[in-house]
């Protein structure tokens, strides 16, 4: 099915978010993974039936081919549901694997491994961070891939492997040039994970949750794991550069499900105190301490959505090296924008907040993360006043 405009297709997609995507999350919030799974493979279908599939990719691999605002804006309706990435294709890792692969892949990737990942055929991870190594400095890594009779051996061990668990392949990080300068030192290798030397170790339990499939993160461990040579993806040494170019989109994705989830959570906020009576003729809607938290919110969630879509526009004109203090920007004002805005809905709801008969309580355990990964809020900021504070020598 075609769409007249774009505003026509953000309002599909909201429709299949409200009516077919939000009623499924009890079965994510009771674990009932088997039921799960099988009914977000339907909506997966209806939505490539609509033409909304993979939004972030170009449509020559079966993708929208959309400007960074359009996909900023369709990011901000599938976040307002944890499954809601995942249902429309553009769910990470896949799409920065994806992106990544479409850019740097020799042709024989391409065909085994980016095609079925672009349809949804299969699933991906990225194994980057190490337990044992600081991720904030990705420099440090110490596993290993030795080049040895046409073949990638790998050594080492990884976790918040995100999705690993069911996945059909990794991209791993590994350094191949150790004498390198340092910043050419690792590679990025695709790794099968039927592969005898790969192991899942566990998933890894996260504030109490292990999860399951997609939505869990593993523990990895790579024993004298051999690939062909062919399994390099772009240029040996290239890896540092590869991963940026995979966090730049990576990151307004991230940004704009951040200020979905938001929305989500303000809604719920509202709906909640409206109704909650704390007199038998006053609601909690009615004290001013209350109305300063909803219009915190909605200022901090807008000034959010405004800054993300300023970076959208500077990427789609100028390019991503011309957005480097935004993205720096974005990434740890959205990630606080959206802790507070989930606790406050948290603490307006009380007890039930705490508990997962609401989606909140699922929305703070597992975006706590949002100021860790993909570079924690710290490095962000040291980057920005570095930047900023050379123009001022
Ligand atoms: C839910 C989740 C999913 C993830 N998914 C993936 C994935 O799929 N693949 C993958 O490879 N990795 C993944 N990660 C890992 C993530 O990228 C790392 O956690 C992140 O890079 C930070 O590394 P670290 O945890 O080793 O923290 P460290 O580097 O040990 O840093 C710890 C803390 O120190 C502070 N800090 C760091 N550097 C500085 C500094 N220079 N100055 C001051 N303070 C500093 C920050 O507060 C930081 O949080 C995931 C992590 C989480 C939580």
């Amino acid at each position: 099915m075609s769409h007249k405009t774009f505003n026509d297709m953000l309002s599909a997609i909201d429709q299949i978010i409200k009516n077919h995507i939000i009623p499924l999350e009890p079965l994510l919030l009771t674990h009932q993974w088997n039921a799960l799974y099988p009914k977000l493979d339907q909506i997966r279908e209806q939505v490539k039936a609509q033409g909304l599939w993979a939004p972030n990719l170009p449509e020559s691999v079966g993708g929208m081919s959309l400007s960074m605002v359009q996909l900023g804006q369709i990011s901000e309706a599938t976040g307002q549901s944890p499954l809601g990435h995942y249902c429309f294709g553009c769910q990470a890792p896949d799409a920065g694997n994806a992106e990544l692969l479409h850019l740097y892949a020799n042709d024989f990737i391409k065909q085994q491994f980016l095609l079925p990942l672009a349809k949804g055929d299969l699933r991906s991870c990225f194994a980057m961070t190490e337990p044992h190594t600081a991720g904030s400095n990705p420099t440090l890594l110490d596993t290993t891939a030795e080049l040895i009779d046409d073949h990638w051996v790998i050594n080492g061990r990884k976790w918040f492997t995100t999705a690993a668990d069911g996945a059909r392949f990794t991209i791993v990080m590994a350094v191949t040039d150790p004498e390198a300068p340092k910043h050419a030192r690792a590679s990025m290798i695709i790794v099968p994970l039927d592969n005898p030397g790969y192991k899942n170790l566990r998933n890894i339990s996260v504030m109490g949750q292990e999860g399951s499939g997609y939505y869990s993160h593993s523990e990895v461990e790579f024993t004298d794991c051999k690939v062909p040579a062919n399994h390099l993806i772009g240029e040996r040494g290239q890896g540092f550069k590869m991963a940026q170019q995979r966090l730049g989109p990576g990151r307004i994705q991230h940004c704009m499900r951040w200020i979905g989830i938001a929305k989500r959570c303000f809604e719920l906020m509202c709906q909640h105190v409206n109704q909650r009576k704390i007199t038998p003729s006053a609601s909690l809607a009615d004290q001013a301490i209350i109305q300063a938290k909803i219009a915190e919110s909605f200022a901090a969630m807008n000034a959010s959505r405004c800054l993300v879509l300023e970076t959208a526009k500077i990427i789609d004109e100028q390019g991503f090296a011309a957005a480097k203090h935004h993205i720096s920007m974005i990434k740890f004002e959205c990630a606080n924008m959206l802790q507070s805005v989930m606790d406050n809905t948290l603490q307006t709801m009380g007890a039930l907040g705490m508990t997962d008969d609401t989606i909140v309580s699922f929305f703070y355990r597992e975006e706590r993360a949002a100021r860790i990964y993909d570079g924690p809020d710290e490095v962000h900021k040291i980057s920005l006043a570095k930047s900023l504070l050379k123009r001022h020598l």
